[in-house]
């Protein structure tokens, strides 16, 4: 018989056991809702504090991407570099501000934008001219989005590094990234000049929806400010360019301000999950396992395996037998040169990316996922694909 949904083991959901809704009913009592309230100011100074980095709340990570992007002044008809191995909202973020993603292709140790391919086919299709690159196609290239992909760093001291030689602004999607850090920098401190946060409801720290995009250019944080503050200026109504409603409320805050006063046992639970899973399947003769940073602290937002070439399931295979045994899970982002809006955007070879994402399962890893619930989903995902006794690596 099929569980029921409340014996079902979910893949990735909140953990809302602290003083959430204490500081929700604070909103309500004191009718600051909105986007004007102390939660606001209070959760812009603990992501800072976490991040390295001053903060700028915002709805969404999407709405932090856009305007990032359109701070650092990306125009329409430009390209923005980004690993085509990302979550569809990386590349909207540049369609929103009428450029093209130019997607480029992964490492396999890390899942993140290949460094050595970047340099390469900026040598190869590009053309400094003054200040600014332009591509053979006589597009301006505006920008470099490096993916943090799970919460594992990307190569930043290399990709910044490269970027700097061609005067590229790095706006990096940390979307998933916060707790991450690199020989003690946390992940705001690594190069970038902008980078994005998302606290959507599956992300490690959620505020149900919202984002926030830090940086250490005080210029440049204040317009973005500006920008998701309609571009208010003066008291009145006066508004100096277009800018956007994107403000986190004062609900979303205290949400997230609860969220952040337990960041390190969040960040801990997902990291001890992670381990536990390695544990598990590292000798599995059909599994391989997520990315493990050597140099690196990744912040382990999701966890799961990797099913070998030529196993006979796929992971939608996998993941509906999985159901039946009460364990939720799921495939992984599907690459964004494959997706319908950007299948004309100019891309590289995507070996990695193509061979990868089919390959991917995600399993239960919410915070609060229990050491019986791991077990028993390890123990399902045992059962419908067993260790082959015998077989060879070749
Ligand atoms: C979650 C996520 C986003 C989007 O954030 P929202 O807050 O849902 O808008 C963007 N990029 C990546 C890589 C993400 O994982």
């Amino acid at each position: 018989m099929p569980p029921t949904m409340t014996n079902m083991i979910p893949l990735a959901v909140p953990d809302l056991s602290g003083n959430e809704g204490l500081y929700l009913q604070q909103c309500i009592t004191s009718t600051f809702v909105s986007s004007v309230g102390p939660f606001v100011d209070r959760f812009e100074a603990m992501v800072a504090e976490a991040a390295g980095a001053p903060a700028v709340a915002t709805a969404s990570g999407t709405a932090g991407l856009h305007a990032a992007l359109s701070a650092i002044g990306v125009k329409p008809g430009e390209l923005v570099v980004m690993p085509s191995l990302t979550f569809i909202a990386t590349a909207n973020a540049a369609a929103y501000c009428g450029a093209i993603p130019w997607l480029m292709d992964i490492e396999p140790s890390s899942w993140n934008l290949d460094p050595d391919l970047f340099a390469k086919l900026l040598a190869q299709e590009c053309t400094p001219k003054g200040k600014q690159i332009f591509h053979k196609t006589g597009r301006r290239v505006a920008a470099v989005m490096p993916v943090h992909t799970l919460g594992t760093l990307a190569d930043m001291t290399r990709i910044v590094s490269i970027a700097r030689d061609y005067g590229l602004p790095v706006v990096a999607d940390a979307a998933a990234a916060l707790g991450a850090s690199r020989d003690g920098q946390p992940v705001g401190n690594l190069g970038a000049d902008l980078s994005v946060f998302s606290f959507n409801g599956n992300k490690t720290i959620t505020c149900g929806g919202g984002g926030a995009v830090v940086g250490k250019d005080a210029e440049l944080l204040a317009l973005v400010r500006h920008l998701t503050t309609t571009a208010r200026s003066g008291q009145g109504y006066d508004h100096d360019r277009i800018g956007f409603n994107y403000r986190m409320t004062n609900l979303q805050a205290a949400v997230g301000c609860a969220q952040m006063e337990r960041l390190p046992a969040l960040i801990a639970a997902k990291q001890r999950i992670r381990q536990t899973y390695d544990a598990a399947f590292c000798d599995h003769t059909e599994l391989e396992l997520f990315p493990k940073p050597t140099d690196s602290t990744s912040a382990c937002w999701f966890s799961g395996v990797v099913i070998k070439k030529n196993v006979h399931l796929q992971p939608n295979q996998i993941m509906d037998a999985l159901r039946t045994y009460g364990v939720e899970s799921k495939p992984f982002w599907k690459p964004i040169h494959l997706q319908k809006p950007y299948v004309a955007a100019p891309r590289s070879t995507q070996w990695v990316s193509e061979d990868l994402w089919q390959r991917i399962l995600v399993l239960p890893c919410s915070s609060g996922l229990t050491a019986h619930d791991q077990a028993r989903s390890m123990a399902a995902l045992h059962q419908i694909l067993p260790s082959r006794e015998g077989r060879k690596e070749i």
